[in-house]
């Protein structure tokens, strides 16, 4: 099996952040066969192995990457009907939202909040993508994973992925060694919307169908994020951070309209892009290169000229100005390459 890998290729160019230096070697493998000989001409070569997909959760430093950059452009979907759910397995390289589209299309319940998120499938199980109250581990049953390693394939159960908020074995060092391939959903047949968030609430007078939900999120989210197509972003750069009861109690006595959301472990979600907002004022500030969207604090933009050593400083300054405010560990959850 013989596979293209190219030399020097600019990472900018595959980043919606629009940053980034290059790929000492670039390979995009576009079926399990051509993984394998990545894979293997990458141990061969002695060269660390980076997977890409979209690019849109990632800041690729300016030194770019001194191994082998995969892009997984793998593609494939299989339906399957059992008694109670429908099941859908989507090759890692297929474009999530379009499958979002296309399950929303035919009237199957369960991914229609999701719309309009950008970037691969292969990438959903990796930080438990999630919007609008659904997170994605809510409806992966399983993800085919070629190990790095062991140079073999093999299927993780959803328990096995460790999902939590915006986090999965993936993100882990002992799950760094696992490529996703494939990823499949399982859609109950006696599921409905899930309407509990608050933009989605009192939107719609009758049971809405798939499509009609899908619609609003997409209009939901067009005043929150830029079109990732035109301004580089990476959405959300920061996660919102889970606090204990206590702090989440000290901190309404300062700023009483502070939203806060239980979690299942007893702890309070607190939306961050509140606390830039109303707490430090930055909602549309920065500087000339960097700044934060003026319709949602929490996504962070190129204005055109940043590096990626530019949008580092802005989102450090940032975190240390919310620590400062209030006590509060900011996390990003933008990935960091080098
Ligand atoms: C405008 C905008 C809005 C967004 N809104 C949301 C949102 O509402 N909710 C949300 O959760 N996210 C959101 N995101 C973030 C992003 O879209 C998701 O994280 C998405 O899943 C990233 O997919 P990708 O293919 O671009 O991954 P990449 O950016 O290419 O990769 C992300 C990480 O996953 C790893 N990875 C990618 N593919 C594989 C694979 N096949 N196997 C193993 N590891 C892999 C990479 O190494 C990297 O660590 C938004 C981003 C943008 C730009």
């Amino acid at each position: 099996m013989s596979i293209s890998i190219t030399q020097a290729v600019s990472l900018a160019e595959h980043t919606t952040l629009k940053v980034g230096g290059e790929a000492l070697r670039f390979a995009a493998v576009h079926d399990e066969d051509e993984l394998v000989a990545a894979v293997a001409h990458a141990k061969k070569e002695k060269l660390s192995i980076t997977v890409l997909g979209g690019g849109s959760n990632v800041l690729v430093s300016d030194a770019g990457v001194s191994g082998m950059v995969i892009q997984n452009r793998i593609i494939g979907l299989a339906l399957e009907d059992t008694n109670d759910a429908t099941l859908l397995t989507a090759s890692a390289g297929e474009v999530f939202d379009d499958i979002v589209a296309e399950m929303a299309d035919i009237g199957v319940w369960g991914l229609e909040n999701l719309s309009h998120i950008p970037g691969s499938v292969g990438a959903t199980p990796v930080q438990n993508v999630g919007a609008y109250g659904v997170d994605v581990a809510d409806l992966i049953q399983s993800v085919r994973v070629y190990d790095t390693e062991t140079q073999e394939y093999s299927e993780l159960s959803n328990a096995d992925c460790q999902f939590g908020y915006r986090d999965s074995l993936f993100k882990k060092p002992e799950g760094k060694k696992y490529i996703v391939v494939s990823v499949t959903y399982a859609f109950a047949k006696d599921a409905g919307p899930t309407l509990d968030y608050r933009d989605l609430q009192n939107r719609f007078e009758n049971t809405p169908t798939p499509h009609e939900v899908r619609d609003a999120v997409i209009e939901i989210r067009s005043a929150k994020f830029p079109n990732w197509k035109e301004v580089g972003t990476a959405g959300s750069f920061f996660k919102n951070p889970i606090i204990e009861q206590s702090r989440y109690a000290i901190l309404l006595e300062t700023y009483p309209e502070l939203p806060g959301f239980p979690t299942t472990d007893q702890k309070i979600k607190v939306p961050l892009g509140w606390i830039l907002d109303k707490v430090l004022g930055l909602k549309g500030e920065g500087t000339e290169k960097v700044g934060t969207y003026q319709g949602q604090a929490l996504v962070l933009i190129n204005r055109g000229q940043a590096t990626a050593e530019d949008i580092t400083s802005f989102a450090d300054e940032i975190v240390a100005k919310v620590k400062e405010a209030t006590e509060i560990d900011v996390e990003w959850e933008v990935t960091k390459i080098k």
